[in-house]
């Protein structure tokens, strides 16, 4: 048996992705969610598991800290709660900020304590809406604090500080990654990100709603490349005290993805034009260089047959419901 593993966040999309595949290698993992985006739905796989324990808690809460005692022994934990689709941040801003402040501290803290390795997944929307392209991690970004993004990106930012501190002060090996765009069915249909609005659109044959002319861009990495990373990132001692970014350089403006969506589900669905959200940045591409130098990481997954999965298994959901 190979060692003890927390992830926060475990009901969420990537949580319950990395967990089924930290107990496919055999370690025993401990997960928490507080159910504020998280589904039910998404643990019932890994209960079947007895390697697999579930809490509910809120990582910012006292309640948290006083969990302490069952989370002792814990070797890893990689720290993923937080609303993640702007549909939910918007929606809770307060709670979004202490996930990833408050939140963070209490993990690193908890870290501390057991000589335990972090991971915490950090985010693209660090570089706000860039003036560089790509970016790499050194760019500092272009974030906005006086308005409705700002809740996500400068808690991620601050949750970015609190890693440097702990690593710098305590010598705690934490590691940040910079996520971009993750996708796959795994993301809850009523989620509000973008594949899986326009897939579940195109498959119904509703509307395809593009916000704004559609010119903005995103890079879309399938999650088995990212939860790769992620544990890669924790494996590698050279990762340790980094940002790394994980994402899929290939970059498609939204009014592309919309298009490509359409044909590759024989859709009938119409594009329709929409407000663009205030401060939704331009255009967001990774430079991998450090990934690939640091942890031998490239993503493997094209993103047409990404989509194509991703349609596959959205319709087996949808048919699964009739
Ligand atoms: P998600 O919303 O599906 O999952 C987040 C999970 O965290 C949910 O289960 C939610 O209930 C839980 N959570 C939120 N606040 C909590 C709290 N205070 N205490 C305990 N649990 C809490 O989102 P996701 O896509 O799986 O994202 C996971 C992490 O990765 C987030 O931190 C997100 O910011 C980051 N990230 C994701 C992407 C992506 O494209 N998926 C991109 C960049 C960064
Ligand atoms: N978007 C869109 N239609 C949708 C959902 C999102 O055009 O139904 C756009 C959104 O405005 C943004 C991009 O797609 O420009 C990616 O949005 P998402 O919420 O997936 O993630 P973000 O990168 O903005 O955090």
């Amino acid at each position: 048996m190979k060692g003890r593993i927390l992830i926060t966040g475990v009901a969420g999309f990537l949580g319950s992705h990395l967990a089924e595949e930290l107990l496919l290698r055999d370690y025993k993992v401990v997960g928490i969610d507080n159910f504020s985006t998280g589904k039910e739905k998404n643990l019932k796989k890994l209960k079947q598991s007895k390697n697999f324990t579930f809490i509910e808690a809120d990582v910012s809460s006292n309640y948290f800290m006083a969990l302490q005692n069952q989370l002792e022994d814990i070797d890893e934990i990689y720290h993923l709660a937080s609303p993640a689709s702007p549909a939910y941040y918007l929606k809770k801003p307060i709670d979004t900020i202490d996930a990833n402040t408050l939140g963070t501290k209490n993990v690193l803290d908890l870290a501390q304590k057991n000589n335990a390795k972090v991971v915490y997944a950090s985010t693209s929307e660090a570089y706000g809406d860039p003036l560089i392209h790509p970016q790499s991690e050194k760019y500092r970004g272009n974030v906005n604090t006086w308005g409705p993004r700002a809740c996500y990106d400068e808690s991620k930012r601050l949750g970015e500080v609190y890693c440097y501190l702990y690593y710098s002060l305590f010598n705690t090996k934490v590691k940040v990654a910079r996520i971009f765009n993750t996708y796959s069915a795994g993301l809850a249909n009523d989620d509000g990100r973008v594949i899986s609005n326009f897939v579940n659109q195109a498959l119904l044959n509703e509307d395809i709603t593009v916000y704004g002319d559609g010119t903005q861009t995103r890079s879309f990495c399938y999650v088995t490349d990212t939860i790769r990373g992620l544990i890669l990132m924790m494996e590698k001692e050279s990762a340790n005290g980094q940002i790394i970014n994980i994402g899929n350089p290939k970059e498609y403006t939204i009014l592309e993805m919309a298009n490509l969506v359409k044909k590759l589900s024989n859709s009938k669905s119409r594009i329709t034009f929409h407000p663009l959200p205030i401060d939704d940045p331009k255009q967001r591409k990774p430079d991998i260089s450090k990934a690939r130098k640091l942890l031998g990481w490239t993503p493997q997954v094209d993103v047409v047959d990404g989509l194509n999965k991703t349609i596959t298994n959205y319709k087996n959901q949808i048919d699964s419901k009739e």
